[in-house]
């Protein structure tokens, strides 16, 4: 079997057959000539709703990465959790979701499926017992994310697999914040992988995507029915974007890991931190199963004020190369407050994060760079 980066740079993307292309080309048609009525051409397509070259050698590459056999993009990672769970929940069906999930994910089970007749209970999936009093006989899915976003959670997923796998629910872990490179799900028994492609896949801010990765046949023909139904499909030049930036995946992650871990040195150390989230740290309770489960760490840290809500605002407001903005997981680092920004969806639920807490996505700059930013604004507090 080829190595990862082998697989980032090559599964699906053989050079193409008619011009000898080393790099896959954009196919912007959204029709495909028929050799007589009911007659596709070799290469099967007909209308890019329901397939496209381009997408489709996205899709391989995604699929090699996590080591799955079927791999399916869509137009945001919002767009694959939509399909997913409508694939796989029925009114009157219940899902646990984790009690710290992307708060999109738990706005679309919260507003979306919630009126749609299906229930959902959030849980801490670092904590297995929690996870068995959560199940019900309806209970059809369980949504695993780990690590979690933005307070770096971590989920056992061999363990919640077991479990779910008894209750005869599925497992669904959103992969995002480790990407492929540090962590692969489905070898770990989980049923269905979910990317945004839009963080460390396409790695470089520039493209929204996601997509869902599965070895289950009848699962993947089920979810590929609805996509074409439903119409959540990434155009080709997104395709194409998130194909040219996941080449570099291996390299860029290593280098997101070694930056973290200087930032959380710098943080652990200074006065005006309270708390260091990161798995890496020893002291953090998912630090041993993080380490059997995942490559590295990751390059999300996130860490408490000792001043509270005023001080994490002021030093999202203090660093210039820490660019305050949402979304994660591109070359550029960037600096948020949860409670105000990504996370301002669930104030007042239970998935209500701490207002002291800045979250950092540590990009690929020189570390000194980063360190200095980050050291000025913590000590102007
Ligand atoms: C961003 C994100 C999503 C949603 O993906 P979009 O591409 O923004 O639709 C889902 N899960 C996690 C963990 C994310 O960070």
């Amino acid at each position: 079997m080829p190595g990862f980066s082998t697989n980032a740079i090559h599964a699906g993307q053989e050079p193409d057959p008619t011009t000898g292309a080393v790099i896959t080309p954009i196919h912007p048609s959204s029709t495909f000539a028929q050799d007589g009525v009911g007659g596709l051409r070799a290469g099967g397509y007909e209308y890019s709703r329901s397939a496209n070259p381009t997408r489709t050698a996205l899709q391989e590459c995604l699929a090699a990465l996590e080591g799955g056999r079927h791999g399916v993009a869509f137009g945001s990672g919002m767009g694959a959790t939509d399909v997913l769970l409508r694939t796989l929940l029925r009114p009157g069906d219940h899902l646990v979701i984790p009690h710290d999930a992307y708060g999109g994910t738990f706005r679309i089970v919260d507003k979306v499926l919630a009126a749609w007749g299906v229930e959902h209970t959030p849980v801490d999936l670092a904590d297995l017992d929690a996870l068995r009093a959560a199940l019900r006989p309806t209970t059809r899915v369980v949504w695993c994310e780990t690590p979690t976003n933005p307070l770096l959670g971590v989920a056992d997923v061999a363990g919640v697999a077991g479990i779910a796998r008894a209750a005869g629910a599925r497992l669904v872990v959103d992969n995002t914040f480790a990407s492929p490179y540090l962590q692969n799900p489905l070898g770990l028994g989980a049923d269905v992988v979910l990317h945004s492609t839009t963080k460390y896949v396409g790695g470089h801010s520039d493209v929204v995507g996601g997509a869902l990765v599965t070895d289950d046949d009848e699962l993947a023909e089920r979810v590929r029915f609805h996509q074409n139904a439903t119409g959540s499909v990434p155009g080709p030049f997104d395709a194409w974007l998130t194909l040219r930036g996941v080449k570099t995946l291996a390299v860029r992650m290593e280098r997101h890991c070694d930056n973290a871990e200087r930032v959380v040195a710098l943080l652990a150390g200074h006065p005006a931190v309270a708390r260091v989230l990161y798995p890496g740290l020893p002291e953090h309770p998912g630090h041993e199963v993080a380490a059997k489960q995942m490559r590295r760490f990751g390059g999300m840290v996130s860490f408490r004020l000792a001043g509270g809500r005023e001080a994490a605002l002021r030093v999202c407001a203090g660093t210039r190369l820490f660019t305050l903005a949402e979304s994660l997981g591109g070359v550029e680092s960037l600096i948020e407050h949860p409670g105000a920004m990504t996370h301002a969806s669930v104030a007042g639920s239970v998935l209500e994060v701490p207002d002291d807490l800045v979250r950092l996505s540590v990009g690929i700059e020189d570390a000194e760079d980063l360190l200095e930013d980050l050291r000025g604004a913590l000590d102007a507090l």
